[in-house]
């Protein structure tokens, strides 16, 4: 891995790359599959910002199903939103957020690979060195923190529609201004966010601390069967769950209820390590893994295909459940050793 953060001639580039469209050019923004609160976020904010500097013809997507989890609906910019079927096949510039490697483009990736210019705007340190510009920050707490970046050098000035977008985005990916990442710089730039007239206790609500009850009552029964390995890690600890479609089915729940039940899972204090495997299909399962500090858990996620962060982490695994926990139990083991 060889990234650093964005040089001046890489922000230069990414200016250019805008400064050089006219109004009626189109423009492509592209985020990861299964989008989060920071791939929407920073998206979407991005976007509107266009919007801002006249430019009209701007679509936002991601690949997969067209589906946006019920927290993030009511983001400002929504309207940007198409399914990846209705995507600018041609446009003039394609712009990618929060996506640390072309596979988590699925179908899209073409549309990138074709492109007359591209920039990506991303902070995953285990980002693959794919794209034209590259404005990728691995201190950066949220691909947000480098979308406002962007947009400040191209001159757009925050209003509380591009801030609330933004917020978001930072406020997840921080786990609420919790996680190491949060700078000064971070409260900072949260602050600035706020000042356009945000409320931020309104925003948490609907974001963070609101759910459905079949949701809570399916988070309740995925903790319950949790599994401590005290002696795994090479000793630090691991605790782990599944969740399957028929979990889901049962409750009624969409898979992204399935998406916060790390963070209970990662408070466990007998273990470094925390995982969830989450089905995605027949044989096929989303797996997130998350470590107090001892592991660098991205390691195991790129060994896998997958990426991350260093303490938040990744991949697909295939197969049945149980070999999906082995092979990361082996591979921290081989980490450790
Ligand atoms: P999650 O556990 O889904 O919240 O993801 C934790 C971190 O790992 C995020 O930064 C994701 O972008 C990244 N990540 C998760 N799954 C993958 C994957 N399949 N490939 C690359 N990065 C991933
Ligand atoms: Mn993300
Ligand atoms: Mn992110």
């Amino acid at each position: 891995m060889t990234l650093s953060d964005p040089t001046a001639e890489q922000w230069a580039a990414a200016v250019a790359a805008v400064r050089a469209l006219g109004a009626d050019d189109e423009i492509q923004l592209i985020c990861h599959v299964n989008p989060d609160g920071d791939a929407l976020g920073s998206m979407l904010g991005f976007g509107l910002g266009l919007r801002r500097l006249g430019f009209g013809r701007v679509r936002a997507t991601f690949p997969g199903e067209f589906r946006v989890p019920d927290p993030y609906r009511s983001l400002p910019g929504s309207d940007l939103l198409v399914p990846e079927a209705e995507a600018w096949k041609n446009a003039d510039l394609v712009m990618i957020f929060d996506v640390a490697s072309e596979s988590r483009l699925g179908g899209l990736a073409g549309l990138l690979a074709d492109a007359p210019a591209s920039v990506v705007l991303d902070h995953h340190a285990s980002n693959t060195g794919f794209g034209g510009v590259r404005l990728v920050d691995p201190r950066a707490a949220a691909t947000s923190v480098v979308a406002e970046q962007l947009l400040s050098r191209l001159g757009v000035e925050l209003d509380s529609e591009i801030a609330e977008c933004l917020y978001v985005a930072l406020a997840t990916d921080t786990g609420s201004f919790k996680f190491d990442l949060t700078t000064v710089a971070v409260h900072e730039l949260a602050a600035r966010l706020i000042a356009t007239g945000l409320q931020p206790g309104e925003i948490s609500r609907r974001i963070f601390d609101s759910r459905p009850f079949g949701a809570m009552k399916l988070a309740g029964e995925v903790m319950g069967r949790a599994v401590l390995e005290p002696g795994a890690a090479g000793g630090r600890g691991m605790v782990w769950t599944v969740a399957t479609l028929d979990d889901l089915e049962r409750y009624a729940q969409p898979p992204y209820v399935l998406d916060t039940l790390i963070d209970p899972i990662r408070s466990v204090a007998e273990a470094d390590v925390s995982v969830v495997v989450k089905q995605v299909a027949a044989g096929e399962w989303s797996v997130s893994l998350r470590s107090k500090g001892a592991v660098d858990v991205s390691g195991v996620a790129v060994a896998q295909g997958g990426g991350g962060h260093r303490l938040a982490a990744g991949f697909t695994g295939y197969g049945e459940a149980d070999a999906v926990v082995d092979t990361v139990r082996r591979l921290l083991d081989e980490y450790l050793n």
